[in-house]
């Protein structure tokens, strides 16, 4: 195989045929079941990630989503509760079964979240922070690896590469949307590049269509697009008062949102013959005894 014609090797289906499924918390992300998580852009209260993880629980989420350290544009907006939203995560999950995934920002950082968190998040704006990826591949847990806004496929795929050449089998690939002359759309979310890290890669491939979108009414139409494009599952931000958010609000479906898109995501999953965690009417409550 020629370096021209295939940079990235190890996240090539060439090198790989059958699709690699990845087992975390008794889930299987890759598999023949969709991989939901949900949750807030932004850990904040004890009260709203409680409620959120509670309500998408009983739904049928099977990963809790909220940023504890949020990589935020201004410094002067809402940065995360950081070790307070670590430790209210790890309450959520554990009261209702759910596994945690959370952004870690930078190296400095590792130590810390780790312990908390059952997949590391790589954001958007580290695809690119080759030593930070090259520490990564030597960790031994899932990374979820978002699209560089501005990274073509070769670069996300070689980013995916770096994990993978450093040891880390466990890589999912997260498209969430990239910067294009069109402003009318937070950012461009590329629903071809879905099926086409599918066909060029044998990594599970996740959607983001909160940030691929910035606007809480294209999440159920998008979500049911990627999972025709051969999505793997969907990250989803939620949000119990999106009006009231102090992150990436506009995105954030609030519950009525939510629940009125899951007859159509188990629908589009069902065309694709998979199966969906997700119920429309609300779950007992599951909560565990902790
Ligand atoms: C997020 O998931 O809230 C986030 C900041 O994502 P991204 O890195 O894709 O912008
Ligand atoms: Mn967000």
């Amino acid at each position: 195989m020629s370096d021209q014609v295939n940079p990235y090797r190890l996240a090539s289906r060439q090198w790989k045929k059958e699709g690699t499924r990845i087992s975390v918390k008794g889930v299987e992300i890759g598999g023949d079941e969709l991989f939901i998580i949900a949750g807030p852009c932004a850990v904040e209260s004890e009260e709203q990630l409680d409620t959120i993880a509670a309500f998408v629980s009983s739904h049928g989420a099977q990963f809790l989503r909220g940023g504890a350290y949020k990589p935020r544009t201004s410094p002067y907006s809402f940065q995360g509760l950081q070790k307070e939203g670590l430790r209210l995560l790890q309450q959520a999950s554990l009261k209702y079964g759910l596994g945690v995934i959370t952004e870690v920002m930078d190296l400095s950082l590792l130590d810390e979240v780790y312990p908390y968190t059952d997949i590391i998040q790589v954001g958007s704006r580290n695809m690119k922070n080759y030593h930070f990826l090259k520490e990564l591949g030597k960790v031994n847990k899932p990374v979820l690896l978002k699209r560089g806004m501005d990274a073509t496929m070769e670069e996300w795929l070689l980013a995916a590469e770096y994990l993978l050449v450093g040891g880390n089998e466990q890589v999912i690939l997260c498209e969430r949307g990239i910067r294009t002359f069109d402003d009318s759309t937070r950012n461009t979310m590329d629903i071809a590049s879905i099926s086409l890290a599918k066909e060029l890669s044998h990594l599970p491939v996740l959607a983001d269509p909160s940030q691929g979108t910035g606007s809480s009414d294209l999440i159920k139409p998008l979500s049911m697009a990627a999972i025709v494009a051969n999505a793997d599952g969907l990250m989803i931000e939620v949000h119990n008062n999106p009006a009231e958010a102090l992150s990436d609000g506009p995105q954030s479906v609030n519950f009525a949102q939510f629940k009125d898109m899951i007859p159509g995501i188990n629908a589009t999953a069902k065309i694709m013959g998979k199966k969906s965690p997700l119920t429309p009417e609300s779950k007992k409550e599951k909560v565990l005894n902790y």
